[in-house]
């Protein structure tokens, strides 16, 4: 890896460089070389990040230059891609060029969010609609929710980041951020980015730091109003426990299904599908996990994807031609591999893969996975995927809908009326026809419901999130009129 930050790095306190005696070193998941090394906040810090964050909320940034400050940052953001794919590329080992798409989709959100800080507003209220309402005027204001905490996770270390940060400047809202453990270089490369656009110091702090510590300043802190949080399920509704008062807005895990009937485009299907289990080693929260195909059609639709599978670059995340590198950390590669082992040992047949050299999992396409199986019943977050036989589409929904989770869900089919069905049938918060569930873009309503969360992100929707309404009611006849 040719990335290095030489000197400890800062966190940041209301904009400001802070250098701490403890830090955390950060490490490369493909080859474990030594990235850098990173500051790491306490309880102290997040107190005074906060306290400086509500004089900035008290101040406000017009919604003019919440835009201004967006759009300059997506216009730097563009400017920096390079650099910044290569610094995620290696803190999470996502392959160079899907590490490009993450910055290009940064600039997206953040230009979408520009956008929603220009023209998101209250509206008019019909307070004469009742008969005590006439002669009155009324309507409604977007109020900044007050002080945002985000809590990021490790996938999409610029994206993701981007998809908290950008709405709450939209909103009017200063963030306090912990980012994710594995990726903490490139959130402070887009703090940076931020800064350097002009937002003012105050409404950013980022910090990194133990999560027990950090998150307890933040959950238990009665001064901060939300807290938006992506990640695994375990550790979203724990926060959600942590803080009944606050507004606590998730977006967590899944086990993405995708059904192919028989009279499916099956090439479209097996190239959507196989990109779409496999893109980042799987560890996408709408990874392709559970493929349902129609009997007719199960042999010839494994054919095509165990022949893409097979074709994958696997390897090297800094190689043009990867696209499945090394999973995060041991824990996940054990935890990945015994998952496809108990599959296997239960009656699962391994048509591509099942193999591993140290982190990186050779691209896994299993045959008939139990439904008992962990891979059936949990998130994966791995390169693997099962394919099974249908022969009923109520089969096909009612196995695809057997899950806690309800991100997002596909089925791939020509006819219309069967499309129709599974848009009520998939109970999911998103549900794409002949598409992969992995599908997103940033502008997009996205998130899921039951184990996988209770919100929508994008920036339109976490907007409506980081605002309140706040409603204005003049009674026209009792204001004096002025006396000229
Ligand atoms: P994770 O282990 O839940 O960690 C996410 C963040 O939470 C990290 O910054 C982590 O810090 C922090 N955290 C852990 N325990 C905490 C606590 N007690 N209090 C406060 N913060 C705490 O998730 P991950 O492994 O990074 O990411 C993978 C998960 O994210 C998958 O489940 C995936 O589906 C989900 N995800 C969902 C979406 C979506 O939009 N729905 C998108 C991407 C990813 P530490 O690591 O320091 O503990």
């Amino acid at each position: 890896m040719s990335i290095k930050f030489e000197g400890r790095q800062p966190f940041l306190i209301a904009g400001q460089p802070v250098y701490s005696g403890n830090a955390d070193v950060v490490t490369a998941p493909f080859d474990g070389a030594v990235l850098g090394e990173v500051s790491l906040a306490g309880r102290s810090d997040v107190d005074r990040a906060i306290t400086l964050a509500i004089e900035a909320l008290r101040r406000g940034l017009a919604p003019y230059q919440r835009a201004e400050v967006l759009d300059e940052a997506a216009r730097l953001l563009t400017e920096r891609r390079d650099i910044l794919a290569e610094v995620l590329s290696a803190e999470v080992g996502k392959p160079i060029t899907l590490a490009r798409g993450e910055v290009d989709r940064a600039v997206s959100t953040v230009r979408f969010s520009a956008a929603v800080a220009r023209t998101f507003a209250g509206q008019g209220v019909t307070i004469d609609a009742a008969p005590a309402g006439a002669g009155k005027l009324a309507y409604t204001m977007a109020v900044p929710v007050g002080v945002v905490a985000a809590i990021t996770p490790f996938n999409f270390p610029l994206n993701l980041v981007a998809h908290k940060l950008a709405p709450a400047i939209a909103a009017g809202c200063p963030v306090v951020l912990k980012p994710a453990p594995q990726a903490p270089l490139t959130a402070l490369a887009f703090a940076q980015v931020l800064l350097d656009a002009g937002l003012p110091g105050d409404f950013l702090s980022v910090v990194p730091g133990s999560p027990e510590e950090i998150g307890a300043a933040l959950t238990a802190d009665d001064r901060v109003a939300a807290i938006t949080f992506t990640g695994s399920t375990r550790v979203g509704w724990l926060l959600r426990q942590q803080a009944p008062r606050k507004k606590v807005l998730l977006e967590l895990g899944n086990s993405a299904p995708a059904i192919v009937h028989s009279d499916a485009d099956l090439e479209m299907a097996a190239a959507k599908l196989t990109a779409g289990a496999f893109a980042f080693a799987g560890q996408s929260c709408v990874s392709v996990q559970r493929v349902y195909a129609h009997r007719d059609i199960v042999d010839e639709l494994s054919n095509l994807m165990v022949g893409r599978t097979l074709a994958i670059g696997v390897g090297d995340p800094a190689d043009e031609k990867v696209t499945v590198g090394p999973v995060i950390d041991d824990p996940a590669r054990r935890r990945i591999t015994s998952w496809i082992d108990e599959a296997v040992d239960a009656g699962a047949g391994i048509l591509a893969g099942g193999t591993a050299a140290d982190r990186v999992i050779a691209p896994t396409v299993l045959a008939e996975v139990p439904a008992d199986s962990p891979l059936e019943r949990e998130e994966a977050f791995g390169p693997v995927f099962g394919i099974s036989a249908y022969d009923t589409v109520e089969t096909a929904f009612s196995r695809a809908n057997d899950t806690r989770f309800a991100l997002q869900a596909s089925i791939f089919t020509s006819d219309l009326r069967l499309a129709l069905d599974a848009t009520k049938a998939l109970a999911f918060g998103g549900v794409l026809v002949n598409e992969a569930p992995t599908f997103r873009t940033d502008a997009m309503p996205y998130g899921g419901n039951q184990d996988s969360g209770n919100t929508r992100e994008g920036p339109a929707s976490a907007v409506r999130e980081l605002t309140e309404e706040r409603l204005v009611i003049f009674d026209q006849f009792a204001t004096p009129r002025s006396a000229a």
